[in-house]
């Protein structure tokens, strides 16, 4: 597609939601396929609810899931400057051209009028709409009212009786009437700031998007941007508003259905590779069902017409488990850079050895579904005495006695060091010694060692933990146990 510009146009009121992560990664991914441009605009003039620091979290975390933009606050640009509390001078001329053209007008009423006027539409049982109060002010009403210190807004004259037509990418054609939109709406609060749905419009027109694909709560805002577009003479882009995401219970995902921001996925320890991956399956399929997905498989697969028609519901287990799959075939060296941090809460690691902290990442890996997991897995091979899990009770009961600690102690002794053929002998003399075998065997050696009744291969573990620790473990447990 030629010349094909996208834009994420988040506005800095919070940390990243999934929801809006999701939004600005299929815009990306189609930038990316059709060799266009993807655009990031900072849309601030809500000055109550924008931070500066929710704008540095978001860019962090766009990044961090790899969602590159071409165009930004912080990047040269043709179209810049790309946050739009830097815009105002501009978006001004286009007020005063609406206000010359009669499309729109200067309104003193102040929020008691407003909602007396909201009142006397629910009495008649309609939708509560500006009545026009202000639409036919004369020049001078106009200069009094500015004298006497009253600080206008401007409204944005709505035609009644208008067939407005939104093409949809996804839902097809989408009829409003002009009528049922509210009545002439605000476009510039009496501060002076103008409003989003306005100059949302000018923004993509300027910055020469063609294509807004955003959420289904945007769709009501559609029919009165396309009205302002109209009446600039402005490019209406392609629209296209996929579903969004749910919570289990259907409603709109939200935090008390678990984690919703990146920030939150990123600190639990998830992969930026698997929740971009996860984060794909929401509201689009392959059409080969496949699951899992590079970057690159996804840019060359994704098309337009088949994202996110429908509702899409949010498995925190697949999720994981995706992750899990990501962690295991993850590269060792970068893994191991970012589970530091997550050791380091707990341990200080300053004195192990890289190779070593290798081995067991590599060991345990496994058994991960988050990099927070790490916690559980080890202190088997870091601490000195470790904790049983509740599921080890039944065996530590009946399984592990005096005879197999002592042979197992003895024949660890015997050998020089831990490894997976020493481990083969000690465990045929314990066998032999102490008659048990198979699960009887295998298994109180696991929860004897370990405190868990599944893990890591068991010459493995032992070689990890290494032979003193070993000893002092398993007498550890003698004297206590
Ligand atoms: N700033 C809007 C928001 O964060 C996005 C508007 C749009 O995509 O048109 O919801």
């Amino acid at each position: 597609m030629e010349n094909f510009r996208v834009r994420f146009a988040p506005s800095p009121t919070g940390k990243l939601h999934i929801g809006n992560a999701r939004t600005a990664m299929f815009n990306y991914l189609l930038s990316r396929k059709y060799h266009g441009k993807f655009v990031l605009r900072i849309e601030d003039t809500d000055f109550e609810r924008s931070t500066k620091e929710s704008e540095i979290s978001i860019l962090q975390d766009l990044k961090w899931l790899g969602l590159e933009w071409d165009e930004g606050p912080d990047t040269e640009g043709p179209y810049k400057p790309y946050r739009q509390s830097d815009r105002f001078d501009i978006y001004n001329k286009f007020t005063q051209q609406l206000i010359s053209q009669g499309d729109a007008y200067k309104c003193f009423c102040s929020a008691e009028d407003i909602e007396v006027m909201r009142q006397e539409c629910i009495k008649e049982n309609k939708q509560p709409r500006y009545n026009g109060k202000c639409r036919n002010l004369s020049k001078e009403e106009i200069e009094a009212k500015e004298k006497s210190g009253l600080k206008p807004s401007i409204r944005f004259k709505v035609e009644e009786g208008v067939n407005i037509v939104v093409n949809d990418l996804l839902r097809g054609k989408i009829e409003f009437n002009s009528s049922n939109i509210g009545g002439d709406f605000i476009i510039v609060r009496s501060d002076n700031v103008p409003v989003y749905n306005y100059i949302v419009v000018i923004d993509d027109d300027l910055m020469k998007i063609t294509h807004v694909l955003r959420g289904e709560d945007h769709l009501s805002n559609t029919p009165k941007q396309i009205l302002i577009a109209k009446k600039l003479s402005l490019n209406i882009p392609q629209y296209a508003h996929h579903a969004l995401i749910l919570g289990p219970d259907r409603a709109k995902l939200s935090k008390r259905h678990g984690i919703t921001s990146v920030a939150n996925y990123r600190d639990e320890g998830y992969l930026s590779e698997a929740l971009f991956n996860y984060l794909s399956l929401l509201g689009w399929s392959s059409e080969t069902g496949e699951e899992i997905f590079t970057k690159d498989e996804l840019i060359s697969q994704i098309d337009i017409s088949r994202i996110g028609k429908s509702a899409a519901v949010f498995d925190f287990k697949k999720l994981r488990w995706i992750n899990g799959i990501y962690i295991r075939n993850y590269d060792l060296d970068k893994l191991l850079t970012l589970i530091k941090p997550f050791l380091n809460k707990d341990y200080d690691i300053s004195n192990l050895s890289d190779v070593w902290l290798k081995d067991v990442l590599e060991a345990i890996r496994g058994n991960l579904e988050v990099l927070s997991d790490i916690k559980e897995w080890f202190p088997i091979f870091y601490n000195e005495t470790i904790n049983y899990d509740d599921d080890c009770k039944d065996i530590i009961k009946q399984d592990i006695n005096q005879t197999l600690i002592n042979s197992l102690l003895s024949n660890i002794e015997k050998v020089d060091t831990l490894n997976h053929d020493s481990y083969n002998i000690i465990m045929k003399a314990v066998m032999e010694e102490t008659q048990l075998k198979g699960k009887k065997l295998f298994m109180p050696v696991r929860v004897l060692i370990t405190g868990k009744t599944k893990g890591v291969d068991l010459d493995k573990t032992m070689e990890l933990i290494g032979k003193k620790r070993l000893i002092a473990r398993i007498k550890s447990f003698r004297v206590n146990g």
